[in-house]
């Protein structure tokens, strides 16, 4: 059987979505893979090419007879762009995508757009030559060429705009100074650097910080790794403050050392100017950054300068990834349990796991933090496979952890208490605005309030089968988004008969309100999607707060992270329990995250601070262990009920979420994959033990007219779930059944669908 090769020319956003298909001759069999350079004929006039194999296939895409053949193999070695391609095509098997989705993640992205080079006058003969020639046109009475030699030879150099219109040199002045040599004329790409150094350098911290024990160690242990050639990953469990980004810079200065770049991975919302200024006082112009603000033209220009040598660091979130970085040394995954580094389009790939996998390309380590690590990572870490390393005290002299308190809501309500705050925050609240001190009330609400719960006694509706809270849906029932067990609304509470069951729902905006009304005084800020629209709009509030100009400020989860505010000594948590209920079976663990994150931002500074935790649960493990802030306690009890459950990480998940215009199409889909499934699954004489749960209807069964179904597959080994993928998409192609249907994959889904 003949095999060909699928090859892109030019590696660049417009032309990776043109695939070219060659054949590849018999002796090149062994030596051509995913990645390698080759060199091929192309076009009408059969011009020799450089090309990259992006896929090796026995099937071909065209008239046989018109497939030209590879010419030969570039023995370069192993290129960064070839990697760039193995990594887009690990990316495609692992997540399902298309190669072309999977290059476009991954590759460069390079569109049409006017170089921002600008053109440069250079003096090229020496001050004693130029005075010569300056003699000569003044003899010949070449006035503008006078003009243009004397600013040269003040200048040395000068912008072409500048010889033009304020020398009012013309075209062919410079060219006939050009031509004799006096001048050179050439354009300067500037690759556009969006980090202001010289604001940065003039706040240089001044006292050098001696590393803690607990720091040291690992660095010490990083660095005897690294230097004896051990490459792997590194779990840094360490409380917030305790000093995990001064070991960060710890190690990227020992990979920089060796000549190798680091890329470092934060969440976009602690990308504050605080964060880059520590790094750019500690590496300089060595740093860069990405984030999602800057233009396209912007995001290429770092690409180009992380090509050329220019910096060694960038810090970005998830797509910083694939930062071309010629010698990678190291990955930092900062806040490593956060979902947005979790793809939310095709391909849906975990930057945790990519990045791992390409710093084993490249002979790179990679170090993940946080204080409180995803249950992937421990996971991992407990059973080896990362060395874990933890950090159970905060850096700074006297910075102690806060006291945290839990209040019980129903009590509050039984004792006639019905306001949002309860008695002991606003007790609280009142003695710190007396003494000047800064508060911060949060409200984890974002898309989770459609669940309905008892006001006095707490009780939830759940769903018998999947142990998640049931969803409220407009036409008055409630339903599991997994298996789509459906029950009406109870008119009174099953536990204890109270007709106060309803859905939560207050937002940032009523808080707003009821602190007006309750402290007129005080000073308030809001921060929510409404309030940050704006470019800068959310580091401008936190700046106002920071600078000590409000009182109070009220936030959702995006005040969690990034800014220190020494003078903040509460953090009110107003209903831990809205993170808790959401249908989802991450909500436990996203609710201990936030809840030891918000207190983790009461007393950074020298007075210790207090956290009120307001809640229905006070006895739920999450709640319970976020007071003690013991996170291995959560742990023990959260990894005990993804057990039982077959919920990741103990089973591996893959939601096969379908959608389509016509509700009949996207059942008949639904039911065809699982039926799909099920006959593969028993196939074989030895069965695969694939378990399947579903299909039903998505959380929100249609939206904007598409209707929406989920079909979750599970098993231990996550092999075996690319193989079911890959069986399903290979159905989906000769299947009539999906005209007109939609089916995306997605691996140990954040999201709920
Ligand atoms: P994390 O990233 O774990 O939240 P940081 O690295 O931001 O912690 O450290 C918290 C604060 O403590 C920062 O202001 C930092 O400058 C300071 N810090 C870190 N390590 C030390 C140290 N060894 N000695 C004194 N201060 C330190
Ligand atoms: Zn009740
Ligand atoms: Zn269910």
């Amino acid at each position: 059987m003949e095999r060909y090769a699928d090859i892109i020319i030019h590696i660049s956003h417009e032309a990776v979505d043109r695939i070219f298909q060659y054949r590849i001759p018999e002796h090149l069999y062994e030596q051509i893979q995913i990645g390698s350079l080759v060199i091929v004929p192309f076009g009408n006039g059969n011009r020799v090419q450089k090309g990259y194999v992006v896929g090796i296939t026995t099937i071909p895409n065209f008239d046989v007879t018109k497939i030209k053949n590879v010419i030969s193999i570039e023995e370069k070695g192993v290129t960064l762009e070839s990697q760039l391609i193995q990594l887009a095509s690990w990316i495609k098997e692992q997540y399902g995508s298309t190669m072309i989705q999977a290059l476009k993640t991954v590759l460069p992205v390079k569109e049409k757009m006017e170089q921002k080079g600008n053109r440069v006058l250079e003096l090229r003969i020496s001050k004693e030559e130029a005075k010569e020639k300056l003699e000569e046109y003044e003899k010949k009475h070449y006035t503008a060429k006078v003009r243009l030699l004397k600013g040269l030879m003040q200048y040395g150099k000068v912008a072409y705009s500048v010889a033009t219109k304020q020398w009012k040199a013309t075209k062919s002045v410079i060219q006939s100074l050009e031509a004799e040599q006096v001048l050179f004329l050439h354009t300067k790409q500037i690759h556009r650097n969006p980090v202001n150094y010289k604001k940065i350098e003039d706040l240089k911290e001044q006292v050098p910080i001696s590393l803690r024990e607990e720091q040291k160690k690992i660095v010490t242990t990083f660095q005897t790794d690294y230097d004896s050639g051990i490459r792997k990953t590194y779990l840094i469990h360490g409380v917030t403050g305790s000093g995990k980004t001064e070991v960060y810079m710890e190690l990227i200065a020992h990979v920089l050392e060796k000549g190798k770049q680091a890329i470092v991975l934060i969440p976009e919302i602690s990308l504050t100017y605080q964060t880059v200024r520590r790094f750019v006082s500690r590496f300089g112009d060595a740093v860069t950054i990405l984030n999602s603000r800057m233009s396209k033209g912007e995001r290429y220009d770092q690409f180009t300068r992380a090509k050329n040598g220019e910096i060694s660091i960038v810090i970005g979130p998830r797509s910083a990834l694939f930062m071309p970085f010629q010698d990678l040394g190291l990955i930092i995954m900062d806040e490593e349990h956060e979902m947005s580094y979790k793809s939310e389009t095709v391909p849906k790939y975990h930057a945790r796991e990519t990045a791992i996998e390409r710093a084993r390309m490249a002979g790179a380590s990679v170090v993940l933090g946080s204080a409180t690590p995803s249950l992937e990572s421990y996971t991992k870490a407990k059973l080896g496979e990362f060395t874990l390393f933890t950090m159970k005290e905060r850096a700074k002299k006297d910075a102690a952890l806060p006291i945290v308190e839990t209040v019980d809501l129903r009590q509050e309500l039984k004792e006639g208490n019905r306001s949002m705050f309860s008695r002991r925050l606003y007790e609280l609240m009142v003695d710190r605005l007396k003494k000047g001190e800064q508060i911060i009330l949060f409200l984890n609400r974002r898309g989770y309030s459609n669940f309905i719960s008892c006001r006095q006694c707490g009780y939830v509706v759940t769903c018998p089968h999947c142990d998640v809270s049931l969803t409220y849906h407009k036409n008055g029932s409630l339903r599991c988004h997994y298996c789509g067990y459906e029950k009406a609304v109870p008119k009174i509470c099953p536990e204890c008969g109270s007709q106060y069951i309803a859905g939560f729902g207050s937002g940032t905006q009523k808080v707003e309100e009821a602190i007006k009304r309750v402290f007129p005084a005080s000073r308030v800020l809001r921060m929510d999607t409404d309030t940050t629209k704006g470019k800068d709009g959310f580091e401008h509030i936190l700046e106002t707060f920071a600078k000590g100009e409000a009182d109070i400020l009220i936030g959702t989860q995006m005040i969690v992270k990034g800014h220190d505010f020494p003078r903040v000594t509460l953090v009110g948590i107003l209903a831990a329990d809205l993170s808790l209920h959401g249908n989802n079976f991450r909500s436990g663990e996203r609710t201990f995250q936030l809840l030891t994150q918000a207190a983790g931002r009461a007393g950074r500074g020298e007075i210790a601070g207090n956290v009120v935790i307001q809640t229905y649960n006070p006895e739920h493990y999450s709640i319970v262990s976020a007071k003690m802030q013991d996170y291995e306690a959560f742990y023990e009890q959260e990894i005990v009920y993804r057990n039982i459950m077959k919920y990741p990480p103990v089973y591996q998940m893959l939601t096969i979420f379908i959608t389509s215009k016509e509700q009949e199409k996207a059942i008949v889909a639904s039911n065809a994959c699982k039926e799909a499934i099920q006959i593969w699954n028993e196939e074989e004489r030895e069965k695969k033990g694939i378990l399947l749960v579903g299909p039903s209807d998505g959380t929100f069964a249609k939206i904007q007219d598409t209707y929406r179904r989920v079909l979750y597959v599970k098993h231990l080994d996550y092999e075996m779930l690319v193989k079911c993928k890959d069986f399903l998409a290979g159905y989906l192609e000769y299947s009539v059944i999906f005209k007109g249907v939609q089916v995306q994959f997605d691996f140990n889904a954040m999201l709920v669908y």
